[in-house]
């Protein structure tokens, strides 16, 4: 179920249940919340759920906000993609690969489920299916979202970038993912620890 509100005057989507990746915890914190009608949910309710993934805290979207979005600009897309080290990732989904028609008629075109390539690399024989990588093959993920647990507690939620399944790594782990990434700013790598943009608790 969609959740709504309106921010600042302005009706806008938070998120689904629990994923509030629509926006950051910090911008939702900052505004001016009047629920929308047959919601009961209080700003302070969403904001002090454990478990809810909030957007990570993109560098390219610093400045922007849900809010400044639903007033005509565009959120700059999700760019951070990054070179996992050795992490033993499991539990990949199947990958949808859109071919259309030769002509470009989407209608005709058809819709292929495959294996993430990130699982088939682990197999020895992955014929029928032939794997040409456009790239240096690596795993790849990105940082998908903050999951808040408490004040003091809250972590970086990663995708796999092939297949989009979301899993979490420990802190040592993520800066072994630092490390492989050199080009990683230091505000970065703060961000993907975690804690250091946390936003106080707000009293019910
Ligand atoms: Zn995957």
């Amino acid at each position: 179920m969609g959740e709504y509100a309106k921010l600042n005057g302005y009706e806008i989507k938070l998120g689904t249940c629990e994923d509030m990746t629509y926006i950051r915890r910090e911008e939702l914190a900052g505004a001016n919340f009047e629920p929308m009608d047959g919601n009961a949910t209080t700003k302070a309710a969403y904001l002090n759920a454990p478990g809810t993934f909030w957007r990570f805290p993109y560098p390219d979207e610093d400045g922007l906000t849900r809010v400044s979005e639903w007033q005509g600009r565009t959120m700059a897309a999700r760019k951070l993609v990054l070179r996992a080290p050795d992490w033993e990732l499991s539990e990949h989904r199947a990958v949808t690969v859109q071919v259309p028609a030769v002509g470009g008629d989407p209608v005709q075109g058809i819709s292929v489920g495959m294996p993430c390539p990130m699982e088939l690399a682990k197999l020895e024989n992955t014929a029928p299916i032939q794997l040409f990588n456009t790239g240096k093959a690596s795993q790849l993920v990105s940082p998908i979202a903050q999951k808040w647990m408490a004040p003091d507690w809250q972590y970086t939620v990663f995708a796999c970038a092939f297949c989009g399944h979301w899993f979490s790594v420990d802190d040592e782990d993520i800066l072994s993912l630092v490390a492989v990434n050199r080009a990683i700013q230091p505000e970065v790598c703060a961000r993907l620890l975690g804690n250091s943009r946390g936003v106080a608790e707000v009293a019910a």
